[in-house]
């Protein structure tokens, strides 16, 4: 027997398979004139067949009874760098249906057969009857009825042919086998890896950027068919097979992704952010992105639906056009990756941006004095700093810290435009960082020859130009990292079918932009400023770098007359000593009574490091204030003797309480492995019965020091959210409220954060 050569797919092999199975399962879809390909041994001949007279024989192919089936290959993996499964292929099934063959049926047999097909297909596929039996009737060999169907359904329909045996149905219905992608963690991330479409095409995030990489290669099934639809003897079957895409391993990591996810999502909801928020955090040094939180998002196994406050407000609509729109507008919104495919004001966050090109250029040093006296007038344009009466006198080290406008104006009076333009370019702010992924935005910025005084005062604090996320965090990354600017990037590798790395990518330096002596001061500003002007963002053990922003929307201002219209951003770096990682929040029009970037950003950022720092395997050393709110393990002593349980408490640096007389404990509250503040109570009980109740006591409005002596006192624990160690700083919230009842040991939350933060 020859092997057929495709013309478009001359390095398969193709090997002989048994008929039948291969029938009923892989997808047929009428072809070519294949059926001079059994009598041509030429592979050259038939290429020019398929190729040059494809369109007159695939017509002459459907009356001779030929077909060719493409095999499904299946979809390449997606994993995070530590191998966890992001979005996998399950096997699903298309039901098809062959209408020509039923034609060839007696009139009165082809009727009772399409009339039996209808009743089926439509009760277990929930389709009208008058479709599928209209199905039936198609002038065609092959006819979808229904696509993706879940394994279950697929069973019920084998069932149902099999109960009509007598009709011979197996000969008119068949279920190819498909696969259906999968996401198993639903909403994380997202917004990255995008979705595929009802072809397993990927049509957004990292799904649609290596869609070709991910897609295998259809292989085929040809065979010879009799009058009546059924497989001709086996010589004439052929098939090669498909090849696996290949797997991508992402530099995403699950764990860091769902803490980014986590901490936004809650800012979100306790800000009242109406224009969602991103959460970027990066490798300084590789470009690596280790997370990338957009909320809100969706289920990429279900992308088509809106969550349940979305769908309520196209609900609201009556005219069915407006409805259409906007539920098209909400969808849109929900994949949009707002880390990469929008643009911001970075406010002050760019003032990091705005002093190394200063530093480097010997403009100004750390100590360079300013003097602020509440407002700058630059060519007649008169800006005021966000402290009305003035910083006073200050260095570049307070300058920034306090975050102070007419300061920056004047270090970008002393950079001027040309080299203040040559250096934005530098840092990547002109030009796209590249990342791999669809639809990255450009930026907007004042060009050289249009940039006057009063341009270039505005862009020195961050203002009147546009960039993504995702280029701001990639310039702060080039002033902390030695100077050095990277490509921000997701795909770490590509795995072959068989596991093995394809291809692996390296870390892009696209060049350096500063020097290492002057990355060095940025690093020694910005831990000035999270120690001075941007305490929300500290990290209790860690020394880290800040620098907050709040951002005016001056076009939306101007377009809709609302004024309250911000967004609050934050941008740390840890360890400061020797950066790995930057973490860039964002929060896009907050509704709460808090606005400023340094209050409602800078705490996700410090929950986000809190978590991730001791993860990546930075071991915290704490000072002798942090040691006093340090968060501790309560031990398990169920079981042991109370003599036992109160060692093991003490040694966990924690009280006890026992309740009862027994020798044993039988239960207690904390539970095991609970988190609390030191100095917090173990009640240990050593009867069944009834809990100890106490009353909440009030624990807002009070430093950390005197939550923690009122909670011991009240027998109950506490947990801190948010910054305590930073010294004068009050609680805000309590998870539960005072004067409630509830168990001896309960735990209760209790929130901190600097709201005096002014960031301009
Ligand atoms: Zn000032």
């Amino acid at each position: 027997m020859p092997t057929l050569v495709f013309g478009f797919r001359k390095e398969a092999g193709a090997v002989a398979v048994k008929p039948g199975k291969m029938m009923v399962t892989r997808a047929i879809i009428v072809m070519t004139a294949l059926i001079l390909a059994l009598s041509i041994v030429s592979g050259a001949s038939l290429v020019n067949i398929m190729v040059i007279n494809g369109e007159k024989y695939q017509n002459d192919a459907s009356e001779q009874q030929l077909y060719d089936s493409l095999v499904t290959a299946p979809r390449g993996d997606i994993y995070d760098r530590n191998m966890q499964k992001l979005a996998t292929s399950s096997p699903a099934w298309t039901v098809y249906i062959t209408p020509n063959g039923i034609k060839k049926l007696k009139a009165d047999e082809a009727t009772k057969v399409k009339e039996k097909i209808a009743e089926g297909l439509s009760e277990i596929l929930e389709l009208d009857y008058e479709t599928v039996y209209s199905y039936c009737e198609k002038n065609s060999y092959y006819v979808i009825v229904k696509k993706k169907i879940e394994k279950t359904v697929a069973d019920e329909i084998r069932q149902f042919l099999i109960d009509n045996k007598d009709l011979e149905l197996t000969q008119y219905v068949g279920l190819d086998e498909t696969t259906k992608r999968y996401y198993p963690n639903e909403n994380l991330a997202s917004v990255v890896l995008g979705f595929v479409g009802s072809d397993d095409q990927g049509l957004s995030g990292i799904e649609s950027y290596y869609d070709n990489d991910l897609t295998g290669i259809a292989g085929r099934v040809v065979a010879a068919k009799n009058a009546a639809g059924t497989n001709m003897p086996f010589s004439y079957e052929k098939v090669e097979e498909a090849t696996q895409g290949k797997s991508l391993v992402l530099t995403l990591d699950s764990y860091v992704q769902y803490t980014a996810e986590k901490y936004l999502e809650n800012a979100i909801e306790a800000n009242q952010i109406a224009e969602r928020g991103a959460a970027v955090v990066m490798n300084v040094n590789t470009g690596a992105i280790l997370a990338m939180a957009v909320k809100g998002d969706f289920d990429p196994n279900d992308p088509f639906t809106l969550s349940s406050a979305d769908q309520e407000k196209v609900d609201a609509v009556t005219d069915e056009e407006e409805k259409k729109t906007l539920k098209s507008e909400l969808l849109n919104r929900q994949w949009r990756n707002k880390a990469v495919s929008d643009t911001y004001e970075p406010g002050s966050v760019f003032k990091v941006v705005t002093a190394s090109i200063a530093i480097e250029e010997n403009l100004v040093n750390k100590n360079s004095s300013f003097y602020c006296n509440g407002h700058a007038t630059v060519a007649g344009q008169r800006y005021s700093c966000h402290k009305r009466t003035g910083h006073g006198s200050q260095n570049l080290m307070q300058a920034i810290s306090n975050s102070c406008n007419p300061a920056f104006i004047t270090i970008g009076q002393f950079i001027g435009v040309s080299t203040f333009s040559k250096y934005f370019k530098a840092f990547g702010l002109t030009e796209k960082t590249g990342i791999d992924l669809p639809g990255e935005a450009t930026s907007t910025y004042h060009k050289e020859e249009n940039m006057g005084p009063v341009e270039l005062s505005s862009s020195s604090f961050g203002q009147t130009f546009n960039v993504t996320p995702i280029q701001l965090i990639t310039a702060i990354a080039a002033a902390v990292n030695g100077g050095y600017l990277v490509q921000p990037h997701l795909v770490e590798k590509k795995l072959d079918e068989n596991g093995k790395t394809v291809e692996t990518v390296s870390t892009s330096y696209k060049r350096q932009v500063i020097s290492e002596t002057t990355s060095a001061t940025i690093r020694e500003l910005m831990q000035y400023v999270s120690e001075n002007g941007a305490k929300n963002s500290l990290v209790a053990g860690y020394n880290i770098g800040a620098k907050t922003g709040t951002s005016q929307k001056v076009a939306k201002i101007q377009a809709t007359g609302d004024h309250y219209l911000y967004i609050g951003s934050c941008v740390t770096v840890a360890p400061i000593e020797n950066p790995e990682i930057a973490v860039l929040v964002l929060l896009d029009e907050p509704k709460g009574d808090k606005y400023y970037g340094g209050v409602i950003s800078a705490p996700v950022n410090s929950q986000i490091m809190a978590d991730v720092l001791p993860y990546l395997g930075y071991e915290p050393s704490y000072s002798e204030e942090e040691l006093k709110s340090l968060t501790l393990t309560v031990p398990d002593t169920v079981g042991a003797t109370v003599e036992d349980a109160k060692s093991k408490i003490t040694s966990a640096k924690l009280q006890y309480k026992v309740v009862g007389s027994g020798e044993n404990v039988v239960r207690q509250l904390p539970e095991a492995g609970s988190k609390v503040i030191s100095g917090g109570v173990v009640i240990v009980y050593t009867e069944e019965g009834g809990s100890e109740k106490v009353t909440v006591p009030n624990l807002v409005g009070l430093t950390a020091t005197e939550v923690n002596e009122i909670a011991a006192s009240s027998n109950v624990n506490v947990e801190f959210s948010g910054n305590t160690e930073s010294g004068g700083l009050k609680s805000y919230k309590q998870s539960i409220e005072a004067g409630q009842s509830v168990d001896a040991g309960t735990i209760i939350t209790v929130y901190f954060r600097d709201e005096e933060v002014v960031d301009g």
